[in-house]
């Protein structure tokens, strides 16, 4: 029999109503003659309410304690759906995570899934049951409850389907797949019916957030087929797969853009072997992620040296900065956290030239300054004013023709 693992956000959960459609869906799943393992995310806006009432307690909670109470937002949603379920004549059990013994790593707040165990699941499955898992949580090795990171249900989801080599994971959500660019951006974006997992890997990983980074990663390593639906609406979504051969690659499949960025700069850093890692050495002791870097051309014996980081790492980063310049003997520092990334993304960027000339002229043609770039094989990036981000990416979602009326067929 085929086994499908389904995903439900937020949205999909945010009332006993909600939970009663979810339950109607498992059920027609199952009705098709699948079997079905759902994970739940909390209900909408519990997790930021749970996260607030920690902030109310200390500005600095324990991430331990605060797993623990993070946790709960999903224990509620998955009790409620297999009741749900149970009420319409489904057997059904649910799980918290430590209990199917989702394996995670110490790192609270984002801890990485090691191992789960299927057995539990598979015992009740063959017994004929609907298994509702919590999504977004584990247990570490000493019996601690972890958490995998906002939007972590998507790799729960897809981390069981790889360890119960289920046929697909379904991961329904507020929009019906993936699209060109943020639909809330762009009224005219374009659902893709099909991406390979390096695009949306891409597209994750430079702001998209309709699927977690880490669930794409998983999907790619164990070739789960992943497919985002809509909750609300029939429709075929967007099948997420390897690259298959003859498979039709538009050179731009999308536009991600990112608004938790911030860049820094050491102004006149003596030009020598060693200075970039004396200064990014502090900040990745620090913990910081460092994302683009950008070192000038010497002109006199010093350079300017540029790189980005999370907006909410800045002012640390800064701090740092400060004092690594002084031991430097480095002109100045210099900061902005009102700054965004725009990224063009497309595995068929790597056959054709100019795509990002032709990007810089449909910013410069709407007076935006691009103050960063950055490429790679399958996506160039630029750093803007914060102020610039909507108008930017609108602009490149047409100078692309990306658009519904655009001249890439969508070819179910
Ligand atoms: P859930 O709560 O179901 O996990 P999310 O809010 O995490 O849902 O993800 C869905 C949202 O992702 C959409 O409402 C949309 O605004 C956003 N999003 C960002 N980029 C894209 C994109 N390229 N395609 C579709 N949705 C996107
Ligand atoms: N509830 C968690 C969050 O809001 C996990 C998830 O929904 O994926 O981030
Ligand atoms: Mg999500």
């Amino acid at each position: 029999m085929a086994l499908i693992v389904q995903k439900y956000g937020g949205t999909s959960v945010a009332t006993p109503e909600h939970i009663g459609r979810v339950a109607e869906k498992v059920i027609a799943t199952r009705g098709a003659g699948c079997d079905v393992v759902v994970v739940v995310s909390a209900m909408s806006g519990e997790t930021n309410r749970l996260l607030a009432l920690a902030h109310a307690i200390t500005d600095r909670p324990d991430p331990r304690e605060l797993d623990v109470i993070l946790a709960t937002g999903e224990q509620v949603t998955i009790a409620l759906l297999s009741m749900a379920l149970q009420a319409r004549g489904c057997p059904a059990h649910s799980y918290t995570g430590a209990q199917v013994h989702i394996l995670t790593d110490s790192m609270h707040n984002k801890a990485r899934i090691m191992d789960i165990d299927a057995a539990r699941i598979q015992h009740d499955l063959a017994a004929g049951r609907v298994v509702v898992v919590a999504g977004f949580q584990g247990v570490d090795e000493q019996g601690n409850i972890t958490t995998l990171g906002r939007g972590g249900s998507d790799t729960t989801a897809v981390a069981l389907a790889a360890a119960l080599k289920a046929d697909e994971c379904q991961i329904y959500t507020d929009v019906d797949g993936v699209y060109t660019t943020d639909p809330r951006v762009v009224p005219e974006a374009r659902r893709l019916a099909r991406l390979t997992y390096e695009e949306m890997l891409e597209m994750a990983s430079l702001g998209a957030k309709v699927l977690q980074i880490r669930s794409v990663e998983f999907a790619s390593k164990y070739n789960v087929p992943l497919r985002v639906l809509s909750s609300f609406e029939e429709g075929a979504g967007t099948l997420i797969t390897a690259e298959e051969e003859g498979m039709e690659q538009a050179q731009i499949s999308g536009i991600a853009f990112n608004r938790d960025e911030a860049k820094l700069t050491v102004l006149g850093v003596p030009d020598q072997p060693g200075v970039a890692s004396r200064i990014l050495g502090p900040i990745a002791d620090a913990g910081i992620e460092v994302d683009m870097i950008v070192q000038n051309v010497a002109e006199d014996a010093t350079t300017d040296f540029t790189f980005t980081v999370h907006r909410r790492d800045y002012t640390q980063a800064l701090a740092i900065l400060q004092d690594v310049a002084r031991e430097l003997q480095a002109r100045e520092v210099s900061g902005d956290d009102r700054i965004v990334k725009i990224s063009l993304v497309g595995v068929g960027m790597r056959s054709h030239a100019g795509i990002a000339s032709r990007m810089f002229r449909a910013l410069a043609e709407e007076g935006i300054n691009i103050r960063m770039i950055s490429t790679s094989e399958i996506k160039v990036s630029v750093v803007v004013d914060e102020k610039y981000l909507e108008l930017g990416v609108r602009a490149l979602h047409d100078a692309f023709e990306l658009g519904r009326s655009g001249g890439q067929p969508e070819g179910e």
